[in-house]
């Protein structure tokens, strides 16, 4: 493989962010995923059931819709990649069917994964019902304690949930353990990672599952405006996953502006943040060379957003290589510039986004936008997860007046 933006070179660095760093004991289990993903996932039969899948179980295409109200209030063309409207409400699981149809063709019917809010959890603990497998998802203790609607949806999906009771209790300890579990049963195990993180070749093994965001895109957008590249894409970014499918067949479309919205929780100055390219230095994290929020010898900085979905103190090595090499443009949103703006698109288009897609909303007014931009913004997942967020930002009054009124 060539390297460009899109894609790795073959030892899976994005310029230099990338690779592979694994204990020994995954060595076997990582190189046959480096030998075999592309071979598999470009088999014909592999293809037609991922296919399949994508459109009878997930309801592909999601729309793309133009949201003529925001358009007008930001003085810009805007359209909304739907992928709230998939089975489970985000785009998660483009990426948990393709990895347990590869699972299935290493012969692995044992499945583990790690989880933040629940939401790569849920969608792990969905296709394996759908296929029958083991499901064993690790979850911090904290998490599992604020999270109880999404650790009741797996479980009732027949997973079993796995407290992380180490260290700050988070996502970080529960990939430790999904990890730690890995190493014990590398026979029988397949580990799917829920973002384009992790050692070579899950980012760019992820990244392709996704890329059916901005395939469909391009299509759609074709058929609609006559035009098939947008001026802006622009999406939010925790690990980055849905960022990298919104993004995945623009990227070697230099007039396609690439904006990556990431979360500055309480400020970028704050020491309560997870704007990762801002403060971030090189540093190895879950098996790969990326961004990383760090102190002066090395620890990890715990990151704060109100989106728990963007609360991770790295970012894939992608978006690393976008944002070192300028071909991305990378800004953040505060958790109380998300609330308003999950508010204000509630009032506009009739549409409740998730708290992590309500970052990309709200740079929008900041991007200098005009009425000649077709900007693509990607809807990555809905809102209902959120609502004791939305609950409380109401009862402190912090909603926005409804900017639909004068
Ligand atoms: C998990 C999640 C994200 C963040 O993950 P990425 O890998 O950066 O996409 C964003 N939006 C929603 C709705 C999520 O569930």
């Amino acid at each position: 493989m060539t390297p460009s933006f899109q894609q790795p070179d073959s030892r899976g660095y994005f310029g230099r962010f990338g690779g592979a760093f694994i204990p020994e004991m995954l060595h076997r289990n990582v190189a046959e995923l480096q030998g075999r993903y592309l071979e598999i996932t470009q088999e014909t039969a592999f293809c037609a059931e991922f296919d399949s899948l994508l459109r009878d179980y997930v309801g592909r295409p999601t729309p793309l819709f133009y949201a003529r109200r925001l358009s007008e209030q930001v003085g810009s063309q805007i359209w909304l990649k739907r992928e709230d409207l998939c089975h489970t409400g985000a785009h998660k699981i483009n990426n948990t069917i393709g990895q347990v149809l590869l699972a299935e063709r290493l012969g692995r019917r044992r499945i583990i994964a790690e989880t933040g809010a629940g939401q790569h959890g849920v969608a792990t603990a969905t296709v394996c019902a759908l296929k029958g497998l083991e499901c064993i998802v690790y979850m911090g203790e904290k998490d599992i304690a604020r999270q109880a609607p999404n650790v009741a949806r797996m479980r009732m999906l027949g997973a079993r949930v796995v407290p992380a009771t180490s260290g700050s209790r988070t996502l970080k300890d529960a990939t430790n353990e999904a990890i730690r579990d890995w190493i014990n049963h590398p026979e029988d195990t397949h580990y799917i990672i829920g973002s384009v993180v992790g050692p070579h070749p899950y980012p760019d093994m992820v990244a392709r599952f996704q890329s059916i965001i901005s395939l469909e895109t391009r299509h759609q957008l074709l058929a609609a405006t006559g035009q098939e590249l947008p001026t802006h894409v622009v999406a939010c970014v925790g690990g980055g996953s849905n960022a990298a499918g919104a993004y995945y067949h623009f990227l070697e479309e230099p007039s396609v502006a690439i904006v990556a919205v990431e979360a500055a929780g309480l400020g970028v100055a704050s020491g309560q943040t997870a704007a990762t390219t801002q403060l971030g230095r090189p540093g190895i994290l879950h098996g790969s060379m990326s961004l990383l929020m760090q102190t002066d010898d090395g620890q990890v900085v715990e990151p704060h957003s109100i989106s728990a979905g963007l609360d991770y103190p790295g970012i894939g090595p992608m978006h690393a290589h976008l944002f070192e090499s300028g071909r991305g443009t990378f800004v953040s949103a505060t958790d109380e510039e998300a609330l308003a703006a999950a508010f204000s698109l509630a009032r506009l288009e009739g549409i409740i986004p998730a708290l992590e897609t309500a970052h990309a909303f709200a740079v929008l007014p900041r991007l200098g936008l005009t009425t000649a931009d077709t900007v693509v913004v990607c809807l990555s997942g809905r809102g209902d997860k959120d609502l004791a967020a939305y609950m409380q930002a109401m009862d402190n009054d912090m909603l926005t007046p409804n900017p639909s009124l004068p």
